[in-house]
């Protein structure tokens, strides 16, 4: 199928024509005409899938006809982090090239009074965290009687947050007759409570993630201990020629630690984790993707729905506390039909969520040996045309080797690239399961 078959106006088509944009994602090609055609939408699918075009073009369209005024924007989308929010206010000015919409940004971390001045204009759209959002309407900055297309995007990480309750006290501000999308990349009880209370009659898709992230992923992981990290780590990065990436961390208190480590090696790099403020965050990740930083160490609240397009490589130097989160963090590269690898390390006690990650991914992650004398002499180095991604190179293909590895029998070890089999199916696929074949009603908004 082609963008032109979805009956998108003439001004969207001119504009994707020009970004080069041709064949809709899975996710785009079914929610685009639902949108289109008024219904409510509850859609399941991931970041790296296509979903902020599949929401923004069908809003671009309804926006066409009719007029805004200041302060009472025709259209919201909700997120959970600034990062997105940013993301998708950089998508929808994509897609208004042609005919321009007015979309204003209102989140916290950023002053209030140049987010207030640019309300007091027209204003089509906006994308607002929860808490700012909150604080404008209870201060009467903004109206949303005027609100007709509302989506709630990345609805399990709000949840997963804590915005509940803000998410609910901002639907008593949306007036009845409106057209909503929710979309998760899980769905969990609150969700589909969230969701009944939510939207009217909602038309469900759900798109695995596998066919368009993770399954051009390619993903190894390393056993270390505790003691030998930071040098495993050094030694990984000259073993695989390692440039550039994200390197994620659990914990705040290591991201500063690695920090260190790795200015020792010579290399450029950034932070980004929930403590920094919002300019540094914004600059850090420019930085990053302009080049000007080779690595970019982490924490997950960075992992989310950041559009880290032509990333190749994601370094968990801790595995994730859950499974869910570690396809979220590989899922910063892959992207957009693009390959990618991934590098996990693994201490001895995390066998059981190594195991709990290939029981979701249903393959076994590639294993690496490192040998310890292998670190970095000399600092690494990028030539200057290099951005963020580092050079393709075919992956190894490994001989059988001797090594034990703690979570899975020797002969489950492959030593060989991971192939179509190797798709990450975290969705539910294009079947709804049982659970949520639920009645749905609208329940009053206000
Ligand atoms: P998203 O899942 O919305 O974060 O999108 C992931 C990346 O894919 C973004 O960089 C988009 O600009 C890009 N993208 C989305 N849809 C398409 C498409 N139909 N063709 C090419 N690139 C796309």
């Amino acid at each position: 199928m082609l963008f032109n078959e979805l009956h998108l106006p003439s001004h969207l088509l001119e504009t994707l024509e020009n970004i080069s944009y041709k064949v809709p994602t899975p996710i785009q090609e079914k929610a685009i005409p639902v949108l289109l055609s008024g219904a409510d939408l509850l859609a399941s699918a991931q970041t790296g899938t296509g979903k902020t075009a599949a929401y923004c073009l069908p809003m671009l369209n309804f926006l066409h006809f009719g007029k805004s005024k200041p302060k009472m924007p025709r259209a919201i989308t909700l997120v959970p982090t600034r990062e997105l929010a940013a993301q998708v206010v950089a998508e929808l000015e994509k897609f208004s090239a042609v005919q321009k919409f007015k979309v204003v940004q209102v989140i916290g971390g950023e002053g209030m009074m140049e987010q207030e001045r640019a309300l007091l204009k027209m204003v089509d759209v906006i994308v607002a965290t929860p808490g700012r959002l909150l604080d404008f309407l209870s201060k009467g900055k903004l109206i949303l009687n005027e609100v007709k297309f509302f989506v709630l995007d990345e609805a399990d990480k709000m949840l997963d947050m804590g915005f509940l309750e803000d998410v609910e006290k901002i639907m008593g501000y949306l007036p009845k007759t409106r057209q909503t999308a929710l979309f998760s990349a899980t769905f969990s009880k609150a969700i589909l409570n969230l969701s009944k209370k939510l939207l009217n009659s909602p038309q469900q898709i759900m798109i695995s993630p596998s066919a368009t992230t993770a399954s051009t992923v390619t993903q190894y992981f390393i056993n270390t201990t505790l003691k030998t990290k930071s040098r495993d780590l050094n030694a990984l990065f000259k073993k695989e020629a390692i440039t550039s990436g994200i390197i994620f961390c659990n914990r705040k208190r290591d991201i500063q630690g690695l920090l260190k480590d790795l200015e020792k090696w010579g290399c450029k790099v950034g932070c980004l984790h929930g403590d920094l403020t919002q300019a540094i965050r914004t600059q850090t990740w420019q930085d990053f993707k302009a080049g000007n930083i080779q690595f970019l160490i982490a924490s997950d609240v960075a992992a989310r729905g950041l559009d880290s397009e032509g990333l190749d490589v994601v370094v968990n130097y801790d595995v994730p506390n859950s499974s869910d989160d570690y396809v979220h963090r590989i899922g910063r590269t892959g992207r957009a039909g693009k390959e990618g690898k991934s590098y996990t390390l693994c201490l001895p006690s995390d066998q059981k969520t190594l195991a709990e990650i290939e029981g979701l991914i249903k393959a076994p992650l590639n294993f690496i040996e490192i040998s310890k004398e292998k670190t970095l002499e000399k600092p690494l180095e990028k030539k200057p045309s290099e951005k963020t991604t580092v050079k393709k190179e075919k992956p190894p293909v490994k001989k059988p080797e001797k090594t034990e590895k703690f979570s899975l029998e020797p002969n489950k070890i492959p030593h060989v690239i991971l192939s179509e089999k190797s798709v990450i199916k975290t969705g539910f696929g294009d079947t709804v399961p049982a659970f949520m074949n639920v009645n749905w009603k609208a329940a009053p908004a206000d």
